[in-house]
């Protein structure tokens, strides 16, 4: 089983050899979990890094709840995430 990924947009489609898309969508922790190492590629390739480790820029934490979250929209509550330390 191919490890989770975090994947930084909201939603991606991966192109099976078989020619069938397959859509992820990350859960509310940002992650997916491929099915198979040629959709983890694909994720890959789409932007996604492994989940738990942090590449590049700061992490974002929501002004409302204090939620971490990678993205702009909180994952919880729907607030507003500023990066962290300023
Ligand atoms: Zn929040």
């Amino acid at each position: 089983m191919p490890d989770r990924l975090l994947l930084p947009v909201i939603q991606t489609e991966v192109r099976r050899p078989d020619g069938f898309t397959r859509r992820y969508q990350p859960g509310r922790d940002g992650t997916v979990t491929p099915v198979d190492a040629h959709d983890a590629r694909a994720l890959r390739e789409a932007g996604a890094t492994t989940a738990g480790v942090r590449v590049g820029g700061r992490a974002r934490v929501c002004g409302s709840c204090g939620f971490k979250a990678l993205f702009v929209r909180c994952g919880r509550c729907g607030g507003t995430c500023t990066p962290e330390g300023g």
